[in-house]
């Protein structure tokens, strides 16, 4: 349960996305960090929204964080997904942080993020094939990490190694983006999430104090699994569905105010294009229900929470996919136009789906779970 005061929460939301809507366009066409809307984010102490008011946060469910991240994907799905990526690296470090690192956050001074996909093991973040090797003074690191968000902007990395020498897959450190040895391999110019500074990171011999270790080493998976995953299926989840709630708003906005001026009609009195609509709001509302039933599974700890954390990525992902087409579609040539944000939600909406564990991993997950095979 949290105490924090929902409106205020929700004022400071939608001040947030109005600071967010005002440089969207600007982000996506000249694929730039989303500076304003993280300003903005700090500003209002949202960036502490999911961190526990014993160290100062505002001690937001993680239904509190779901929230914050659709409402501004609805406006623009950078500044969403960076917000999503600190919100994961938030949920390790008040696990397993020092308690300094978790009044920085809370201070609106460190932007966390997840630095765990890797050019050897690519989507399958749970398997690093980087390094953790025992020198004099620490511990060396070296890794070729193949997507970061925020890779510029982020105080520091969650990031994953092989474990120095225990059993199990994996071992969690926090990685200061300053540290000598790590190198940001190239700026991002992608296809959509333009603004989300998603870099490749090398690590070159980067030495740490083993104290930068989060949690024991080779306990990576069960981090991975435990922690990480539920919150990044439900937010990454919200980008979708703020995607698909603003490009259902957008279609409908555009068919309502155009006209076929000949016909003396509008683009709504074509059966056709209503009945795409349809198709888009069933999607949009299907996914949202379902996310927002996860979010219950989660928070009541039901039995099939585990099942709806894969479902709802996967589901949500897919819709996202098929409603923004749909929104293309119905707006017909316009939706190409920039200024409309139908095409960038177009854009933006595919990097869903290929963020891990992806839609393809996913089923195969679902359906090991389904007939009872152990997922790994
Ligand atoms: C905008 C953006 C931001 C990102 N931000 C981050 C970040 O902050 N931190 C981070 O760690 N990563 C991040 N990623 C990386 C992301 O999580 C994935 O790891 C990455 O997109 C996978 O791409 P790939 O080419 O390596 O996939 P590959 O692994 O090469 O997959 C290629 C294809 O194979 C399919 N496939 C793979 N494995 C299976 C399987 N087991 N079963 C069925 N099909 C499978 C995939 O679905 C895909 O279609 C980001 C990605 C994007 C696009």
């Amino acid at each position: 349960m949290s105490t924090l005061n929902e409106a205020d929460f929700a004022s400071s939301l939608e001040r947030v996305a109005k600071v967010a809507a005002q440089h969207a366009q600007d982000v996506d066409s000249r694929g730039r960090f989303p500076a304003e809307s993280i300003e903005a984010l700090r500003a209002e102490g949202l960036l502490a929204l999911f961190s526990d008011t014993s160290v100062g946060g505002m001690g937001g469910t993680l239904e509190h964080a779901a929230r914050a991240v659709e409402r501004i994907a609805r406006e623009c799905a950078s500044s969403a997904m960076v917000l999503c990526m600190h919100y994961c690296g938030t949920a390790v470090i008040e696990k397993l942080g020092a308690e300094s690192v978790r009044r920085e956050i809370t201070a609106g001074k460190h932007l966390s993020t997840l630095a765990f996909s890797e050019q050897g093991s690519r989507s399958h973040f749970w398997a690093p094939v980087s390094t953790a090797t025992k020198v004099d003074g620490g511990v060396r690191l070296d890794a070729h990490k193949s997507w970061v968000t925020a890779a510029t902007d982020a105080t520091a990395y969650v990031w994953s190694s092989k474990p120095i020498g225990s059993e199990g897959a994996s071992t969690i450190w926090l990685v200061p983006r300053g540290a000598k040895g790590l190198k940001i391999a190239a700026a991002f110019d992608g296809l959509g999430l333009r603004g989300n500074d998603s870099a490749p990171v090398v690590a070159e011999g980067v030495v740490l104090p083993e104290s930068a270790r989060l949690g024991a080493d080779g306990a990576g998976f069960d981090v991975m699994m435990g922690v990480v995953l539920p919150v990044f299926s439900m937010l990454n989840s919200a980008c979708s569905v703020g995607l698909m709630e603003a490009s259902v708003g957008r279609a409908i906005a555009h068919v309502t105010g155009t006209k076929h001026q000949h016909l003396n009609s509008s683009i709504a009195d074509l059966p056709t294009v209503r009945a795409y609509l349809s198709r888009a709001k069933l999607r949009a509302d299907a996914a949202r229900c379902l996310w927002q039933d996860s979010l219950a599974a989660l928070a009541t700890g039901r039995a099939d929470a585990q099942l709806r954390v894969l479902e709802c990525k996967a589901l949500t992902n897919e819709c996202a996919l098929e409603v923004t087409d749909l929104a293309m579609r119905v707006c017909g040539g316009a939706a190409f136009r920039k200024e409309s944000g139908v095409e960038r939600a177009f854009r933006d909406a595919r990097a869903g789906f290929v963020m891990a564990p992806t839609s393809d991993a996913l089923y195969e997950f679902m359906g090991r779970a389904l007939v009872g095979l152990p997922l790994f």
